[in-house]
């Protein structure tokens, strides 16, 4: 197993209902050492940048409007294997779906404000680590 990065998104249903804290716990908790970390209100254009593979699916527009819709905590983890590892922490996209003990499964409303993103391959994390970080801030 290679020491891996991979980027985690605190989403606005979680940021709103003051679960940063509890969520960014459980992170380290699970060995995922967090090595850059922002807070940041995504606009239109910076979130449907970031969400370009979906642009296409029909939940596209409603999940620009709610990733914009208030602060976000974006950070870099790092742990071996952890862009598998951090998809399995989190769990299924919908928290009907998502298994016992996963963070969606504790944490999500529904299957769209479901509390966290994390990358779902080592490709698409190093594109998305970039979209929020300079190198100088990846500790
Ligand atoms: N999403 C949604 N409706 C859907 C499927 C997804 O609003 O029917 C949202 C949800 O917030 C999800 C994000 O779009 O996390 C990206 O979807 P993806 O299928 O990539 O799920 P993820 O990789 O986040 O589990």
């Amino acid at each position: 197993m290679f020491m891996q990065q991979t980027l985690s998104i605190i989403k606005p249903d979680a940021t709103q209902r003051q679960l940063v804290g509890e969520i960014l716990a459980r992170l380290e908790q699970n060995g995922f050492r967090i090595v850059a970390i922002k807070m940041v209100q995504l606009n239109q254009e910076q979130a449907e940048g970031f969400y370009i593979e979906h642009r296409e699916k029909p939940f596209f527009a409603r999940l620009i409007e709610f990733m914009c819709s208030a602060p976000i905590v974006v950070a870099v983890l790092e742990k071996q294997n952890a862009v598998q590892d951090y998809r399995t922490l989190i769990g299924a996209t919908d928290p009907k779906n998502a298994a016992e003990g996963t963070l969606r499964k504790e944490f999500a409303i529904d299957g769209r404000q479901n509390s966290l993103h994390g990358s779902d391959s080592i490709e698409n994390a190093a594109r998305e680590i970039a979209y929020f970080f300079a190198d100088s801030e990846i500790f």
